[in-house]
C-alpha cells in the first residue's frame, strides 16, 4: 500500500528537524517518528531497550544499526502509520538507508521526499544552546554534541548524494522563523 506521505527530514543537529516534523506532521495528519525521541522515552521508563541503548546516546554515538532498524520498522508498522508518517534522525548512515529502501520495497511504500534542512553554522550553534536551556538533555554536553557532530558530518552527510540521486532531495532553507521555513518545506514537496 502506497503512504499518503512518507518523508524523512535530514539535517544537523540543532536546525529544527524537531520543530518542523511537528508541524509537518499536524499538517499532513501523520505520525512524527523522532528516533531520538522513541530512545529517550524508553531510556525515561527504563525497558530493555532503554537500558540496551543509554550508553551510546550518552556519548553522542550511533545505537547499532540491527537495533535502531528494528525498532524504526516495529513503529513503522503501527497502524497510525498506514497512511504515511515523517521520519526524524533515520537513517543515519548508508547500512540504515539500506534498510529503509528494503523495508520499503517489501512493504509496498515509496518515499515522496527527502526535506534536508540547511542553515549556517553560526545559527545552529545558537538553536543548540536554545536547546540546552530549555530542554535540559543528558547527550547535550559538548563532547556528545562533538561526538554528534562528526558523525553527521563522516557518516549522515553521504546520503545527501544518495537521495540527491533517487531524485528524491528537497533542500529549504532552514533560516527563518518556523511558520516561514514550513511554508518552503511544504512549496519543496508540494510542487
Ligand atoms: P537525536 O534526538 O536525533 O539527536 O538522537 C539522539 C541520539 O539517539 C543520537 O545521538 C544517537 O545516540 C541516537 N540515535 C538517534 N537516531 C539514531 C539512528 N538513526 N541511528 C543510531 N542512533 C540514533
Amino acid at each position: 500500500m502506497k503512504g499518503k506521505m512518507d518523508l524523512i527530514i535530514m539535517g544537523p543537529q540543532g536546525v529544527g528537524k524537531g520543530s518542523q516534523s511537528e508541524d509537518l506532521a499536524r499538517i499532513y495528519d501523520i505520525p512524527h517518528i523522532s528516533t531520538g525521541e522513541i530512545f529517550r522515552k524508553n531510556i525515561a521508563e527504563k525497558t530493555d531497550l532503554g537500558k540496551k541503548v543509554s550508553a551510546y546516546i550518552e556519548k553522542g554515538e550511533l545505537v547499532p544499526d540491527e537495533v535502531t532498524s528494528e525498532m524504526v520498522f516495529n513503529r513503522l508498522s503501527q497502524p497510525d502509520a498506514q497512511n504515511g508518517w515523517i521520519l526524524d534522525g533515520y537513517p543515519r548512515n548508508a547500512k540504515q538507508s539500506e534498510d529503509l529502501d528494503k523495508w520499503l520495497k517489501k512493504n509496498g511504500h515509496k518515499l515522496d521526499a527527502v526535506i534536508l534542512l540547511e542553515a549556517d553554522s553560526e545559527l545552529i550553534a545558537s538553536r543548540i544552546q536554545k536547546r540546552i536551556r530549555e530542554e535540559g538533555r543528558s547527550d547535550d554536553k559538548p563532547e556528545a554534541i562533538a561526538e554528534r557532530l562528526a558523525i553527521y558530518a563522516r557518516e549522515t552527510k553521504p546520503l545527501i548524494d544518495y537521495y540527491t540521486q533517487k531524485g528524491l532531495l528537497r533542500k529549504v532553507d532552514a533560516q527563518g522563523d518556523v511558520p516561514t521555513v514550513t511554508k518552503a518545506i511544504r512549496k519543496a514537496i508540494e510542487n
